[in-house]
C-alpha cells in the first residue's frame, strides 16, 4: 500500500524540457512497462507491474500516442496537459471542485505537497506540522484506510486539506475491468463522504498508471506528480526532503506517503526551507486556479516569476 510512484524512472527526475533523448526514454520506458518489467519494478517494487497499454506519467503535459500505449511527455504549461476530449468519460459532468484560490500561482510561487496511501498512524503528526507554516496539501486517501481512521480523515478535512481519491485497495487500474475501475472509486468516495462529509473531486491512480480504458471511467482529473520524493525506497527524513528540496520548482506537484513515519519526519524541514524561499503551499486545486487538466502533472505555470 506504498509505492506509488515506480512508473516514472528517476533518471528523468529535474527534467524540464522536452529533449529527443527524454523521448527515446520514455519511449522505451513505455515499451519495458508493456512487457510488464519496469525498471523500478525490478528494483524493488514486489506489486505486479503495469501492462498492456499503460500510461507512463512523466512530466508536464502533452501526450503523444503510441501503438497500444499512451506516453505523456512533459512540456511547461500546465495548460498543455488538457487531453483530448474524445477521452472524457460519456456522461462527464465537469463536477471538478473549483475553491476560490487562496493564492494566485500565476504570480506567486506556490508548491503542491501530496501524501498518497494514508490515513494512517502518521497523518494526525503531519497535520500538525502542516499547520505550523499555514500549509494547505492534497492527501489522495485510499478508501480502505479511510474506514480505519475516519476521524484523520475527517480532521484533514476540517484543516482545510483537499481530499482526492486513490481507490479503494490500490490495485493497477489497467488490469481490472471497466466496472472494477468505477467501484475501486465509488466505494472510496462512499467512505469519504461518510467520514469527512467531503467527496473527493481529483483522483490519483496507483502507480500513476492508467491508459484510455481506465480514463474512460473517470471523468474526474487524474493528478500525478513532477517531484517524485521515492520515500517509499528512501525511509530516510534528511534524504526524503533533500529530494524534495533539490527538484521542486514553483508548479510543482510533488509526492509524498503520509503512511511512513520517515516522510513526516522530513516534512517540518520541507516547509522551512520552502517558506524561506518563499514557496506558498496549495492544494492541488489552488494550484491550477480551480482549473484543474484532466490529466495534471505540476508544472511552472506560464509567465511566472
Ligand atoms: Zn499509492
Amino acid at each position: 500500500m506504498d509505492i506509488c510512484a515506480r512508473s516514472r524512472p528517476p533518471f528523468l527526475a529535474g527534467a524540464k524540457r522536452v529533449t529527443a533523448g527524454a523521448l527515446a526514454a520514455a519511449v522505451l520506458v513505455t515499451l519495458t512497462a508493456t512487457t510488464g518489467v519496469s525498471q523500478a519494478a525490478a528494483r524493488s517494487d514486489p506489486r505486479p507491474a503495469p501492462s498492456d497499454g499503460l500510461s507512463v506519467a512523466l512530466f508536464g503535459a502533452s501526450e503523444v500516442s503510441l501503438p497500444g500505449a499512451s506516453l505523456a511527455v512533459l512540456s511547461g504549461a500546465p495548460e498543455a496537459a488538457l487531453l483530448d476530449p474524445v477521452l472524457s468519460a460519456p456522461g462527464d459532468t465537469g463536477s471538478v471542485a473549483r475553491p476560490r484560490p487562496r493564492v494566485d500561482c500565476r504570480h506567486v510561487k506556490c508548491v503542491a505537497l501530496t501524501f498518497d496511501d494514508g490515513p494512517g498512524r502518521y497523518t494526525d503528526t503531519l497535520l500538525r506540522h502542516l499547520a505550523k507554516y499555514h500549509a494547505h496539501a492534497t492527501f489522495f486517501v485510499v478508501g480502505s484506510n479511510v474506514v480505519v481512521y475516519p476521524r484523520v480523515l475527517r480532521r484533514t478535512v476540517a484543516a482545510g486539506h483537499e481530499i482526492g481519491n486513490h481507490t479503494w485497495s490500490h490495485p493497477v487500474l489497467t488490469r481490472l475491468s471497466a466496472a472494477g475501475v468505477r467501484s475501486q472509486l465509488v466505494r472510496t468516495d462512499r467512505e469519504v463522504k461518510a467520514a469527512g462529509g467531503v467527496v473527493p473531486q481529483l483522483v490519483r491512480p496507483p502507480y500513476g498508471a492508467f491508459n484510455k480504458a481506465v480514463r474512460r471511467q473517470i471523468a474526474r482529473p487524474l493528478v500525478l506528480w513532477n517531484v517524485d520524493t521515492l520515500d517509499w525506497r528512501y525511509r530516510n527524513s534528511a534524504t526524503v526532503a533533500r529530494r524534495a528540496l533539490r527538484a521542486v520548482r514553483p508548479g510543482s506537484i510533488i509526492l509524498f506517503h503520509d503512511i511512513h513515519r520517515t516522510t513526516v519526519g522530513a516534512i517540518p524541514h520541507v516547509l522551512k526551507s520552502l517558506a524561506k524561499r518563499g514557496y506558498r503551499f496549495v492544494t492541488v486545486s489552488e494550484l491550477f486556479g480551480g482549473h484543474v487538466p484532466h490529466v495534471a502533472f505540476g508544472a511552472a505555470p506560464p509567465k511566472l516569476l
